[in-house]
Formats: C-alpha cells, sequence, structure tokens
C-alpha cells in the first residue's frame, strides 16, 4: 500500500461527503489525521463515525489553536474560498493545500481520464462511463470527482485494468500540483464563478491545471467550436489535441457532415441515433465518442449509447406529461448559459420558473432567448427583481414572483396553455434557498405531483 502519508499530521478543512472520504482514506494509509469544521459536528453521524476510527474533529469554528499542532499537509474542501481565516493561515504557515482529488489520485490505480467545463461535465462523464462500460470484458469504468463520489472513497479498490472518468470543478483544479490525466477534456470554458476566483483570468487558469502535466503521449480533447480556445490551448497544451465541432467539419476531429457524426473520416452514426435533445447533448456526445473511439470501443456500442441514453437527473430532465403540457426539470442550469441551451433545446412555446444565488450577474445575456422561447417567466430567489428586469426588457408582459416552489409551479401552469413546456431552468445556483440543486430539483418535481393531484381531488 502507498506509504506517502503514514505518520503525517493532516488537517482537512471541511467535513461535507469530500472531507468524509478524504478523512477515512488518509487514516487508512496511516496518517494521524484532524477534521476541521465552521459547522457545529457534534451530532453528526458521519463526525461521529470518524471519531469511532481515531479521527480527532474539531467543529464550530476555526480555533486560534488550532495551527499549534504542526500539521504537514491541508485537505481542503472545494468550496472554501482562499479568503477563510483557516486557509489564510495554512497559507501564511507554507503549508501544502491539496484537494481531497489529489490525494485520491496519488493511491488510485487505472487509466485517468479528466473532464472539466464551464458546462457539461456530468452529463460528457456520464456519456464515458456508459460507453465505456459497454460490453466491457475486464476492470470497471469509474465515474467519480465532482459528479457526486468522491474520488476517495473508491480510491483503494481501483486496479490498472479500470478506466477512472474523473469529473473536476475549476476549485477542486486549485488543489492538484500533480494532476495527470491521459486523457483530458474541455467542453467549454464560459462563466467563470468570479466570487471565489476573483477574475476570469484565474478561473481559466484553475481550469487548465487539469492539463499542466500532460505530456507529447496524452490526449486532450476540446471544443473546437468555442472562440479563442483552440488558440489557448495551443500555447498551453504539449498533449495530441483532438478538436470536436457541431459546427464545422473536422478531417481530424470529432464533427458532424450530411446529418452524420464523423470521427476523423469515419462515419459513426447517425444525427437521429441520438435520443436526447439540444445541440449542447450532441457536443457532449461528441467529446465522448472521441474517448469510446481511443478506447477501441465499436461503433455499434457507441450507437446503443447514443440511442439508450436518456440523460442525467436535473439537467433538462423530462419529469411528465400533464393535460397536454411537458414539464422539465433542469434545477442543475446554474449559470445563464446552461439556461441559454435549455431553452434553444425547445420549440414549443416555453413558461419558465428561474432565479436563484444571486452571484451579481445582471443577466442580459439572457434577453435574446427569453425573446425566442419565453411566454411567461415565474421569477425566484434573490435574483428575482435583476430577472424581472431583464424580462421586461425583453419585451415579456407574462411575468411574476413567486417565494416557494408549489406557489411557483402553480403560476407557471396558470401562464401555460396545451402545447406549451413548463421549464425550470434558474439560471443562478440553488444556496439562496436550497441546500442544494438536486434538493431544489427534488421540490419542483414534488411541486408538478402536487399540482396534479390537487386538480384530481
Ligand atoms: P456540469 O457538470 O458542468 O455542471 P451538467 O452536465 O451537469 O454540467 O449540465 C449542467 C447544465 O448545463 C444543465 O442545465 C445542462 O442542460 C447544461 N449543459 C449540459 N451540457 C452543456 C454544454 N455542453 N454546453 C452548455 N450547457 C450544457
Amino acid at each position: 500500500m502507498n506509504n506517502l502519508y503514514q505518520n503525517k499530521n493532516v488537517l482537512v478543512l471541511g467535513l461535507a461527503k469530500s472531507g468524509f472520504y478524504a478523512a477515512k482514506l488518509l487514516n487508512e494509509l496511516g496518517a494521524r489525521v484532524t477534521v476541521n469544521d465552521a459547522k457545529d459536528l457534534s451530532q453528526d453521524v458521519k463526525a461521529k463515525e470518524l471519531e469511532k476510527l481515531g479521527i480527532r474533529i474539531i467543529s464550530g469554528g476555526h480555533p486560534v489553536d488550532l495551527f499549534e499542532d504542526d500539521f504537514d499537509l491541508m485537505v481542503k474542501n472545494p468550496g472554501i474560498p482562499y479568503e477563510n481565516n483557516a486557509v489564510k493561515k495554512a497559507l501564511a504557515e507554507n503549508l501544502p493545500i491539496i484537494t481531497e482529488v489529489e490525494l485520491a489520485f496519488k493511491v488510485m490505480k487505472g487509466h485517468f481520464i479528466g473532464i472539466t467545463g464551464s458546462n457539461g461535465k456530468t452529463t460528457t462523464t456520464r456519456m464515458i462511463q456508459e460507453m465505456l462500460t459497454m460490453n466491457r470484458s475486464e476492470g470497471n469504468a469509474y465515474a467519480i470527482g465532482n459528479i457526486g463520489v468522491a474520488a476517495s472513497e473508491v480510491a483503494l479498490r481501483t486496479e490498472a485494468k479500470d478506466d477512472l472518468i474523473v469529473e473536476l470543478s475549476s476549485f477542486q483544479l486549485l488543489g492538484t500540483p500533480t494532476i495527470h490525466p491521459e486523457i483530458a477534456i474541455i467542453t467549454n470554458i464560459t462563466e467563470a464563478h468570479l466570487d471565489y476566483h476573483g477574475t476570469r483570468e484565474n478561473y481559466i487558469d484553475a481550469k487548465l491545471n487539469l492539463i499542466q502535466n500532460q505530456t507529447k503521449d496524452d490526449i486532450l480533447i476540446y471544443n473546437e467550436d468555442q472562440a479563442g480556445l483552440k488558440a489557448l490551448l495551443q500555447s498551453k497544451s504539449r498533449a495530441q489535441l483532438i478538436p470536436f465541432s457541431v459546427h464545422t467539419y473536422l478531417e481530424e476531429g470529432v464533427s458532424i457532415k450530411a446529418h452524420s457524426i464523423y470521427f476523423k473520416k469515419e462515419k459513426i452514426a447517425d444525427i437521429s441515433d441520438v435520443f436526447i435533445k439540444g445541440e449542447h447533448n450532441l457536443a457532449n456526445f461528441l467529446a465522448a465518442i472521441a474517448v469510446a473511439k481511443i478506447k477501441n470501443v465499436s461503433n455499434r456500442q457507441i450507437k446503443k449509447v447514443l440511442r439508450e441514453f436518456k440523460g442525467v437527473k436535473h439537467r433538462t430532465q423530462f419529469v411528465l406529461e400533464w393535460k397536454d403540457r411537458v414539464f422539465y426539470n433542469d434545477s442543475k442550469a446554474t449559470n445563464i448559459e446552461a439556461t441559454e441551451k435549455a431553452l434553444a433545446g425547445f420549440s414549443q412555446p416555453v413558461v419558465l420558473l428561474a432565479g436563484g444565488l444571486d452571484r451579481g450577474y445582471d443577466f442580459k445575456e439572457l434577453i435574446p432567448s427569453l425573446k425566442k422561447h419565453v411566454k411567461g417567466f415565474v421569477v425566484m430567489g434573490e435574483t428575482a427583481e435583476r430577472m424581472k428586469h431583464v424580462a421586461e426588457l425583453a419585451g415579456l408582459t407574462n411575468i411574476q414572483e413567486e417565494k416557494e416552489m408549489i406557489a411557483a409551479v402553480e403560476k407557471a401552469y396558470q401562464m401555460s396553455l396545451p402545447g406549451d413546456v413548463i421549464l425550470l431552468s434558474p439560471a443562478a445556483a440553488s444556496w439562496d434557498q436550497y441546500e442544494n440543486f438536486e434538493i431544489r430539483g427534488e421540490r419542483f418535481i414534488e411541486a408538478v405531483d402536487y399540482l396534479i393531484k390537487k386538480d384530481r381531488n
């Protein structure tokens, strides 16, 4: 077993899922582990489980004497900003700060495929997993990382014959100095998480950490349709570049010609083979196909995934059809671009429910999509006023504000007519009102169910 962490004194900052598995992994590797969290964990089941393993828990704040203990390393929860006092203190003491995935990479065996980008990471990761799982003769295709399964959770189970398909956020990539994927994918770089990274340049640099240790023997798959990305990667990457495009036929990439999908000059499938909607999902598939072809997955198996893949929950997820209205849950649309893409996927009029955490954006970019697709707009959350304002600028007259999901869904239904789509696609994060986007999506689905039951009674 890897003895890199044997007897090392490690501070895990932030429990959550990644901190929990990082602490467990470190403990198994023989490190002395302290978990510190600003939240009071005295009644927390996970914290108790760690304590039973002999892990020290300090919670309810970051005490001033925390650093009197001589730590060798900090494993920081990706969501905790660098302005946090404990992080500042660690920086001042020159303590190496990594994220949980870096820890796992040191231990994991297998072929590492890393995926980052502003949008489409989870969907692409899942598509790749489906393709690499098809008729697999040995080993597993793990989908891990930002997708919701901590890399540290599976790290010790992995074997050399496995594929490790790792979704990586910009936050995670700030603490991954030795990361080295054999295949890297950049789906796109659009939004910037300015509240965390400060500047767009910092955000892009964080994303590019994914490719920092790649060599000429590695592969980088990227989105050719995104202006400026090719030039940026040509200057920053040493890997072999494979572009993908839904707009331009690429003899050396993955692209579309005459309604068919091509890998280099080889026809793989027809666009009509793809079940899920939206040009963005086609783009995600092109990236996934590049990986599948490199890994020698047959065209027949690729086609099977194109036909059967129904999308990932909370990403323009079909909920149900009722009274000739179709309800979709796109709670994962936490930025403007994602909502634009979701709207672009519909030819019917849409009643949109949107709004959430206020990150200071003015949402003006949404105006063309609102004009083109939206007939009624229910605004919610901290961004309600800003969204109302852009909806007015877009010329919408049917705008309502609601605080609760049930009332919002009811209002959306009242605005709709047979043949319409009712879509939750917030263009904002969920944390102003919900614990996470999954819970927001569940509340939407529950509200739709409630509406239908109420109507029946
Ligand atoms: P991520 O993991 O990067 O957040 P997801 O696959 O979870 O990406 O999708 C997040 C949101 O972005 C969803 O609303 C989805 O409809 C939209 N989306 C998915 N793929 C793309 C893409 N390639 N470009 C733009 N938006 C996308």
